[in-house]
């Protein structure tokens, strides 16, 4: 059998050699697939542009002859500019080069050369990133530009590329069945693979470029919907029949009607417990939309049936208000509900681990300190982990292993965008929260400049004479939390001098122990402290519903999404709330954003405008993501796509012809090697 053209190694590509093959090596080329699919990352195009025409600082490419002696001028260590004036049709223009004086031997007084850069119009020059000599042929308008690195220049990629196309091209495996390129017309893989080193035209690389992306996204799917499939089959749960009438004591008991929303999530979730399968259900529900009840009810119906129950949450302080919230519903209904968090040492802790595996414990309410080694369940039957995108996927995992079996509930309350919850958490299913409690009365938001602040300080004022409180929220810096200490006491400090004698200001940060936390948490809470100076570890979940003022210092280094879980801090009670967004931002994109938190309240439609202003990246900080690297697919532009690569992949795992059929013996074997199809694994 031959190999396949896909996984020989380059050194079958004729002109690559050891010496080539080890600096391939470097960008992770060591198959002729790798290298075939390193397509450029943009096209340079040659197409001759009328100067008359062109913008401002548009790409141009213009033929002409030389004008002046081509001369360099050196300065700086190693750098250097070459330039001369050049005369393309009637015009007189200037052109340089930065960095290429050794262009110089090669031109001459009056030679004609095409010449591609950036045109400014102001100054009639073009800043060059292409020379050629002579008048560029026509069928090479369009250049590829590869990502090259260090020694590996995009020049030797492309000659790389053209070799292994000229030696393999023509016998590409492909993919895609006939049914489905005529389906979507999508170029078979060989024009595309083509197409996208040496396109024909621009027309032709957005075709090629459709077809690789559809590819790409069946691929990434497939995997998603395989690993879905096996985890239901072969996780089977226990099933937990949860009888209505205890969810309706628990609602009953309740001093508010729950919303419709939190209504239906409570029956989706009863379902996903009752089902032999094991559940796999992210909770979305903005800031404020009530997911902490809809938990209580859940965790109230399981613990009726006999089992025990856990709530896993970020920080000690969202443990603790969580405690508490949940005590006030479940201990009159005869629950019995314990915390188990980093600060709970010795006999006490002993104690609780002891009747926690008697089974004596309903619900655990903890940090990561619930997933030790030592803390054992008699018989967990369901978890919940609030925050979730705040937990790596193997903590959540170990609260899985806690129990047989036991169902697990994710919650988070950053909205994620439609786009990247279905890529993303392509293997959940996903509940949503999208109903506000009727009462609640959006966040009236202002951004102020950092010079506002005394009359920023006069608002604060008029609310605290009214018997509210406020958070102000310190700078943020990114690379050190001791930076971030300092800020908040510098804050402290003016705020402290402030409003001397007449409020007190309280101080949270990280460097705080427990038990200080608790104080400073339990002190704001009671109203003995009035304004909470903190750094941003309030953003996730506090709840003190007379805290109607938020200020955030330098809010522009926040992402929205952490704006908006930090505004959420706020307008938790019945009065109005405000938010303040102190912020002097240099770029526009900054000022933009701020002009948005105006604007809405709405967390989707921020973390729709979030994503697009920072990418997929940035969005869950790129380690979370999970997503794989796309070569050419773009989770953000190219959604629709995705939705539909989705969708055709989850009806093929589930049909006979994608396991049969020869057609798709290609996407078979690469599951197969992807270790997908033997463990249901995502790598
Ligand atoms: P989040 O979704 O941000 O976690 P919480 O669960 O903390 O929101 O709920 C916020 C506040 O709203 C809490 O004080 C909670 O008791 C209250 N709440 C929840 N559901 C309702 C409802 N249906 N009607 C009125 N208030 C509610
Ligand atoms: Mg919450």
């Amino acid at each position: 059998m031959n190999i396949r053209p896909y996984e020989r190694s380059i050194l079958d590509v004729h002109g690559i050699g050891e010496e080539k093959a080890k600096l391939f090596e470097g960008l992770k080329l060591r198959t002729v697939g790798d290298l075939l699919e390193y397509f450029p990352f943009r096209y340079e195009d040659y197409k001759l542009k009328d100067l008359q025409t062109a913008e401002h600082d548009e790409r141009v490419t213009v033929v002409g002859a030389i004008h002046s002696e081509p001369s360099v001028r050196y300065y700086g260590k190693k750098k250097n500019r070459l330039s001369f004036r050049m005369l393309v049709g009637r015009l007189l223009v200037t052109v340089t080069f930065f960095n290429r004086g050794f262009l110089k031997n090669q031109l001459s007084l009056g030679a004609e050369v095409t010449v591609s850069g950036k045109w400014d119009r102001h100054r009639m020059t073009i800043t060059g990133t292409e020379l050629h000599k002579g008048v560029m042929q026509q069928e090479q308008t369009i250049e590829p530009v590869y990502s090259a690195s260090g020694t590996v220049t995009s020049k030797m990629l492309k000659a790389a590329i053209s070799s292994a196309l000229k030696q393999f091209g023509a016998d590409l495996p492909e993919p895609l069945p006939e049914a489905v390129r005529t389906k979507y017309k999508l170029l078979n893989k060989q024009e595309t693979v083509q197409e996208l080193h040496h396109p024909s035209g621009q027309h032709a690389i957005k075709q090629a470029r459709r077809r690789m992306v559809y590819e790409e996204f069946l691929y990434f799917q497939l995997k998603m919907q395989l690993f879905k499939k096996n985890q239901r089959e072969q996780n089977s749960g226990q099933s937990i029949y949860i009888k209505s009438e205890h969810i309706h004591t628990f609602t009953s008991s309740l001093p508010f009607p729950l919303t419709n929303a939190q209504q239906r999530v409570i029956q989706e979730v009863i379902k996903d417990v009752a089902s032999p399968y094991q559940m796999n259900r992210l909770l979305q529900g903005d800031v404020g939309s009530g997911k902490t009840v809809v938990a209580a009810a859940c965790l109230y119906g399981v613990i009726c049936e006999g089992y025990q129950t856990a709530l896993m949450v970020p920080t000690e302080i969202l443990a603790e208000q969580h405690l508490e919230s949940l005590k006030s519903w479940l201990e009159p209904l005869g629950k019995r509900v314990e915390l188990f968090s980093g600060s709970l040492k010795g006999k006490r802790r002993r104690e609780l681990l002891e009747e926690l595996a008697e089974g004596r414990i309903d619900l655990a309410v903890g940090t990561h300190a619930l997933i030790q080694d030592d803390v054992i369940f008699k018989n967990l039957g369901f978890a919940i982990t609030d925050e979730q995108h705040r937990f790596g996927v193997n903590q959540r995992r170990q609260l899985r292993n806690k129990g047989q079996h036991a169902d697990v509930l994710f919650m988070t309350a950053t909205p994620i965008p439609r786009t990247l919850a279905i890529s993303v958490f392509g293997d959940m299913d996903v509940s949503i929260l999208d109903e506000m409690p009727a009462w609640r009365k959006p966040i009236e938001t202002y951004w102020a400049k950092h010079d506002m602040l005394e009359r920023v300080l006069g608002f604060v004022e008029k609310e605290l004479t009214q018997g509210r409180q406020a958070y102000v929220i310190c700078p943020l810096i990114e690379e050190s939390e001791m930076l971030d200490v300092q800020n908040a006491l510098d804050v402290h400090q003016i705020l402290t001098d402030y409003f001397k004698d007449r409020f007190h200001v309280g101080l949270m940060h990280g460097r705080l122990t427990s038990e200080e936390k608790d104080q400073v948490m339990e002190s704001f809470d009671q109203n003995q402290t009035q304004v909470l100076v903190s750094t941003t570890v309030v953003e996730v979940g506090v709840n003190v519903p007379n805290a109607t003022m938020m200020v955030i210092y330098d809010a522009d280094r926040f992402g929205l999404a952490q704006l908006h879980q930090l505004r959420g801090r706020v307008g938790r009670g019945s009065a109005q709330s405000y938010c303040v967004l102190l912020a002097d931002p240099k770029t526009e994109n900054g000022r933009e954003r701020m002009r948005i938190m105006t604007e809405t309240n709405d967390g989707f439609v921020l973390s729709e405008r979030d994503l697009e202003l920072r990418g997929p990246g940035d969005f869950f900080g790129a380690k979370q993501s999970g997503l794989p690297d796309f070569k050419v697919a773009d989770v953000v532009h190219d959604y629709r796509t995705l939705e539909v690569a989705r969708q055709d992949a989850s009806a093929l795992v589930e049909s006979n012809h994608f396991w049969n059929d020869p057609e798709y013996s290609v996407l078979r074997d690469y599951l197969k090697t992807t270790g997908a199809l033997d463990q249901g694994k995502l790598d």
